[in-house]
């Protein structure tokens, strides 16, 4: 005898809509791999998207739980009206965002994420046909800390909130991760009446909440890249415990896809920064103080027309560009540059050092905006061999990326990290506005080396005009 779909109660609106999962997978997977280049990452972003609309959409219509029953029309209605507002806030938000903003708002979005993971996990913790009281608990603790730790984050990016450097800090926290430990395992083990499960959930969202803020607290200096990479793989986390709370396989995979890439991310960031990730769970590192405070030496400037005859008579020059030229938008002229110099047979690469900006993949992005061809951008542990045979290397609004006390200052919050070493090179020039320091507050002795000049100025306009420069030789 056949058994057909109906007999087994699949019904042909089950079929479409795990065929729309797998659609929709297949859209993230090949989505993520665009993003992986400049060039076609606005592809893969609108691809990915794709795929997480039609998820949506077909969820909408055609999920159905255990019991047969389906969303209902007034639950569709409530939902759409929340999409539509939730994609105007989010497309105005976007829309009005300077680009220099863009790393705060890329935090803002994360801790949404959380939140809304955290809350799907809150709702149905008490829910009677929840099965999976673990992940639930998980999803929680996972989406608030996404959540807190993102929203401090965010102030740190945008200047609004300072750091603490308090050795209490990390004994805090440790204290506070075993007492989130101990309340979950107890939620677990012990059959509680639905009064004591909801008190007991909200205790357990607030220790989360603290403890986001309290790991991210302290965490200054270089340090933050590896702190926003982690805290984007765990919302990322935090909505795959919510797809398997709902049982849905698109939520599940969407949501494994960004834990996993973040967790790569946060492994890269930690490799690249020399920093151990536990140190990161617990807030023990990052901040300090200014380094010690060392003789200063003296500045010397650079006319544009000396820094003219010695680019254009160089043989090679490295630009390395940091997060000044974000706020220039120097990106363009940069390219001009460039153009400019290889006419002149001079051979013109970019050092890229993988926290430079505030976020990752910052220059990257930035100067593919600006058509610099990707093969001329070259990864820290690739140029730094070449150095020292470097005739001028030309610091963009760059600062902590160069800066040697993280190679030979014990006492400086940076060290340890690499760097670009600039400083080996057999000419400087720094462009920059003044005297400010970068995002870890510390002074920089580069621009104090001998063999560095400084051209003072706002990125865009001193490329401009040595560009005229150059032009006039
Ligand atoms: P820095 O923040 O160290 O330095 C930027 C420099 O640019 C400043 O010293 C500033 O000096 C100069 N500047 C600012 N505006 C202009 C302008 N309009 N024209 C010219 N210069 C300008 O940048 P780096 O890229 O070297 O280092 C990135 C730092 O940010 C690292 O500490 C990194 O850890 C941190 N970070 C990175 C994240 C990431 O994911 N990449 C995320 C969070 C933090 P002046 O004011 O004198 O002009």
């Amino acid at each position: 005898m056949n058994t057909t779909l109906q007999d087994l109660g699949i019904s042909s609106g089950d079929v479409i809509l795990e065929i729309s999962y797998l659609i929709a997978a297949v859209l993230f997977v090949f989505g993520l791999k665009l993003m992986s280049h400049p060039e076609s990452a606005k592809k893969g972003n609108l691809w990915a998207g794709g795929g997480m609309v039609l998820a949506m959409i077909t969820t909408l219509f055609l999920h159905r739980d255990a019991d047969g029953s389906t969303i209902g029309m007034t639950n569709v209605v409530v939902i759409v009206i929340a999409i539509a507002v939730g994609s105007v806030l989010g497309a105005i938000i976007a829309r009005r965002i300077k680009m220099t903003a863009m790393p705060q708002l890329v935090s803002f979005f994360n801790a949404t994420g959380g939140a809304a993971s955290a809350l799907v996990a809150l709702m149905e913790y008490s829910n009677p046909e929840n099965t999976s009281a673990l992940v639930t608990l998980l999803g929680l603790i996972i989406g608030t800390i996404a959540f807190s730790g993102s929203m401090i984050a965010y102030g740190k990016l945008d200047g609004k909130v300072g750091d603490i450097f308090a050795g209490w800090v990390k004994y805090f926290n440790v204290a506070l991760l075993l007492i989130i430990a101990a309340l979950t395992t107890y939620m677990l083990v012990v059959d509680l009446d639905p009064g004591m499960q909801t008190l007991l959930s909200y205790i357990l969202l607030a220790l989360a909440l603290v403890y986001g803020v309290m790991f991210v607290m302290p965490i200054g200096g270089a340090d933050m890249p590896v702190v926003i990479s982690l805290l984007n793989a765990l919302t990322g986390i935090a909505a795959a415990m919510a797809g398997f709370i709902y049982h849905n396989q698109a939520m599940i995979l969407g949501g494994i896809f960004v834990g996993s890439a973040g967790a790569i991310l946060t492994l890269l960031m930690t490799k690249a920064m020399n920093r151990s990730l536990l140190n990161v769970i617990v807030g023990a590192f990052g901040g300090g103080g200014a380094g010690i405070d060392k003789e200063h030496g003296s500045i010397k400037e650079i006319t544009l027309s000396d820094a003219a005859v010695l680019l254009s008579y160089s043989q090679n020059v490295v630009i390395v560009p940091g997060y000044g030229l974000a706020v220039a938008q120097a990106q363009y002229a940069c390219n001009d540059l460039v153009k400019l110099l290889e006419g002149k047979g001079v051979e013109v690469k970019f050092a890229i050092h993988p926290v430079a900006g505030r976020m990752p993949g910052h220059m990257n992005v930035l100067l593919a905006e600006a058509d610099v061809p990707y093969t001329k951008l070259v990864e820290m542990d690739d140029i730094n061999p070449d150095m020292p045979n470097t005739d001028v290397t030309i610091v963009i609004g760059a600062n902590d990326v160069v800066n040697p006390a993280a190679l030979d200052d014990p006492s400086s919050p940076i060290y340890g990290m690499p760097i670009i070493n600039a400083h080996e090179s057999k000419n400087i020039i720094v462009m920059k506005r003044g005297m400010g320091k970068g995002y870890a507050g510390i002074e920089n002795f580069l621009f104090f080396n001998n063999k560095t000049r400084m051209l003072f100025g706002n990125a865009k306009d001193s490329i401009q005009a040595l560009v005229s420069e150059i032009k006039e030789l």
